[in-house]
């Protein structure tokens, strides 16, 4: 367990709070890798955030909650925190780490689903891998760190809540070569359709991971070393 203290809180977006966290003894936190997400002691259980952040020697963690209103209220009492209160979470965990650096990644983010992806793209473009990067949203009120996926060269687009329309997926997703990784994270409705358009356009399973937040409860079952189609 790590304790924690909130050191910083910003709105990302009507319903997006970005936390800056650190260790409540002043030390360094644990390490983790691109993809890792801890999980937090809310109210109302144990939730999951992505890590927004890869240093070597983490001081801090960066994390953004999506306040969900249909949900169980992990996300409200997250979003009712502030400067100054203490937090108590799991150490980093990763079901959902970056291949080994081969090749291409298709980076596919729906929603607050941009965490980890914004996490993996960062650390590609720091030692100079070939990525792509494809964020989506239901609209523009919705979705966090625009400005930072255009910064790395990605491509924004919104589907109203139709994830068959944001994102030219048989395009996007029409040269699975086998040194080409895709990686999806997002909504669950999203997700499907990705992987159903990976399948038909006869990527390898090897290639593919996903996450998706939906699969909420599956931070009770062990980790897993990555999941694919
Ligand atoms: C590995 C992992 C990483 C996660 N990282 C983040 C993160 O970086 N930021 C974040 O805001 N949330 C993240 N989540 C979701 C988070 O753990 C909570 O589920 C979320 O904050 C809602 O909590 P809740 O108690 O309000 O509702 P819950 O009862 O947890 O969820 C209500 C319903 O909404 C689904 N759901 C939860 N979040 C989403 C979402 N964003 N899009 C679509 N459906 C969703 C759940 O599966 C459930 O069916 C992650 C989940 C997992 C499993």
């Amino acid at each position: 367990m790590i304790d924690l203290v909130i050191d910083g809180t910003r709105a990302l977006a009507p319903r997006i709070a970005e936390f800056t966290l650190r260790a409540a003894s002043g030390g360094l936190l644990p390490t983790f890798s691109a993809g890792a997400h801890v999980e937090v002691e809310t109210a109302a259980g144990w939730r999951a955030y992505s890590l927004l952040d890869v240093p070597l020697s983490p001081w801090m963690y960066r994390i953004a909650v999506e306040l969900r209103e249909e949900g169980t209220g992990g996300s409200f009492w997250m979003h009712r925190r502030s400067i100054g209160e203490r937090l108590v979470a799991r150490e980093p965990r990763s079901d959902f780490p970056l291949p080994d650096r081969t090749g291409a990644c298709l980076l596919i983010a729906g929603g607050i689903g941009i965490a980890p992806i914004l996490c993996m793209a960062r650390v590609l473009a720091r030692y100079g891998d070939r990525f792509d990067l494809h964020y989506v949203g239901v609209d523009s009120a919705s979705m966090a760190y625009r400005s930072e996926v255009q910064a790395l060269g990605g491509h924004v687009s919104i589907d109203g809540g139709d994830p068959g329309r944001g994102m030219a997926l048989d395009t996007l997703l029409a040269d699975p070569t086998p040194d080409r990784r895709l990686l999806a994270c997002g909504p669950a409705r999203l997700i499907d359709i990705v992987l159903g358009t990976a399948r038909r356009m006869g990527w390898s399973q090897r290639n593919v991971q996903h996450q998706s937040f939906a699969s909420v409860h599956a931070i009770d079952v062990p980790p897993a070393a990555g999941r694919s189609v």
